[in-house]
């Protein structure tokens, strides 16, 4: 008899958002988080730009925009819900150039198609009476944009969890997954036990925990870091809220832009460079079975050969702190270095094809007793009550006869 129904690996928002989902849906269920960590939210979650983004982004009909426009949804009732930091202050995308006008048009096209709701064109007294210190030849507001303390959210989701009945381990690796006839026997070093069903939720290393499963992942994630800077104290007049760049339909990731955070901080950033350890978050953090991995990976060395100026440019950006200040000054132009100081960084795990290509949309893969979530890159933590919801709804045919509550409401 398995120990658990259901072992849930990673305690980022995610696998919280999915365990809170399933001990709340379904009565008496047993689930157990297993995280490496000694908390929640230590990777991911805990080092991203804090934003509820609104859908504009996305191809229609996607996962990333359906979740998005529904997920922001849910996580501004659910911060409402449980008193946890957040504010819907909205943000501007800002064309710096006529030949961006086009782009901006089409995300225009695609937020209206995605159902975000209110957006507005700009011109460039609009936009300055939004945020005077921003320049650009046209605009877009999107007032459904916010900011949300999503450690605060994946804490709160552990409380839940507990409180329906689920369990957190902290401290505990999984090193090991073996189908069985009654379930999947689950190594944690030492130990091992057993449960029903796992969903991987395990971020960085989804992909790898996929295979030590035995199943053969159609990606593989490589980690890119994503460096921030702040702005001083002093300096943070300059933005009122939130102020991106048109983004390169390629590389969505690309692009600093100033985030407001819910403490009253003005970060910028994050760049993008190859991490050389997949939880790096500083550049002499180097593993070196992980850049091999990343090196030998033909679908990192087709991403390379097509797009190495790109990634040279980011590196530089990374290296002088005065061409990371020129991409700020496009947007803000009175931002100088010297108002700038290091923040942290965060590491994206993002999914890449064998052919070379970016995994654009979340993937949630179902193999035999297991779900892998092998791509959630930026909006997953916005899109994380609803990732939970449809990973539930994936795995209901497991609980088959177990009570079902009505839906996870907030
Ligand atoms: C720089 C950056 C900025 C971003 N900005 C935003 C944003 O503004 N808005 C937004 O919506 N999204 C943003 N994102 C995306 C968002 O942070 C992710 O989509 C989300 O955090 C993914 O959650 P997760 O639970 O899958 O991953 P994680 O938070 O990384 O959690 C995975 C967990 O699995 C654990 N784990 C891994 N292997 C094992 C193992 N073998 N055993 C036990 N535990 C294991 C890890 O320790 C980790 O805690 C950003 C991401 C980054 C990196």
């Amino acid at each position: 008899m398995p120990q658990y129904d259901v072992g849930i690996i990673g305690g980022g928002i995610l696998g919280l958002a999915t365990a809170m989902e399933m001990t709340s849906r379904y009565d008496g269920l047993s689930v157990l988080v297993i995280e490496k960590e000694a908390g929640v939210a230590r990777h991911q979650t805990g080092h991203n730009s804090g934003v509820i983004h609104s859908g504009l982004y996305y191809r229609p009909g996607s996962r990333k925009a359906v979740m998005a426009v529904r997920g922001a949804e849910q996580m501004v009732g659910f911060a409402q819900a449980h008193g946890i930091a957040h504010e819907r202050c909205g943000k501007v995308v800002v064309a710096t150039r006529e030949s961006q006008v086009a782009a901006l048009e089409d995300l225009e096209r695609r937020g209206k198609a995605n159902g975000v709701p209110g957006i507005e064109a700009l011109g460039p007294g609009a936009l300055r009476e939004r945020e005077p210190h921003a320049t650009g030849v046209r605009a877009l507001h999107v007032p459904s944009t916010g900011i949300v303390d999503f450690v605060g959210v994946a804490e709160r989701f552990r409380e839940l969890t507990e409180g329906q009945g689920g369990e957190v381990r902290f401290g505990v690796e999984v090193t090991g997954l073996r189908a069985v006839a009654d379930g999947v026997r689950v190594e944690m070093g030492e130990e091992t036990i057993s449960v029903g069903q796992v969903v991987n939720c395990g971020g960085l290393f989804a992909d790898r925990i996929a295979r030590l499963a035995g199943s053969t992942p159609s990606v593989q994630i490589v980690p890119f870091r994503g460096e921030y800077y702040e702005l001083k104290p002093a300096a943070r007049r300059l933005v009122v809220n939130l102020i991106y760049p048109v983004p390169d339909p390629a590389f969505p990731f690309l692009g600093v832009h100033f985030t407001r955070r819910v403490d009253g901080r003005v970060e910028a950033g994050p760049n993008a460079v190859l991490a050389l350890r997949r939880e790096g978050y500083r550049w002499r953090d180097v593993s070196w079975r992980d850049t091999v991995e990343t090196v030998r990976y033909p679908g990192f060395l087709r991403l390379a050969s097509r797009y190495w100026r790109v990634g040279l440019g980011e590196i530089y950006r990374s290296a002088s702190k005065r061409a990371f200040t020129r991409a700020l000054q496009a947007l803000v132009p009175e931002v100088q270095a010297s108002d700038l100081v290091r923040a942290g960084s965060g590491v994206r795990a993002q999914a890449l094809e064998r052919d070379g290509s970016l995994a654009d949309d979340f993937r949630l893969v179902e193999d035999e007793r297991m779900i892998h979530v092998l791509n959630a890159p930026s909006p997953g933590a916005t899109a994380s009550i609803s990732i939970g919801q449809a990973i539930t709804d994936m795995a209901a045919g497991w609980f088959g006869g177990a009570a079902t509550k009505e839906d996870y409401r907030i």
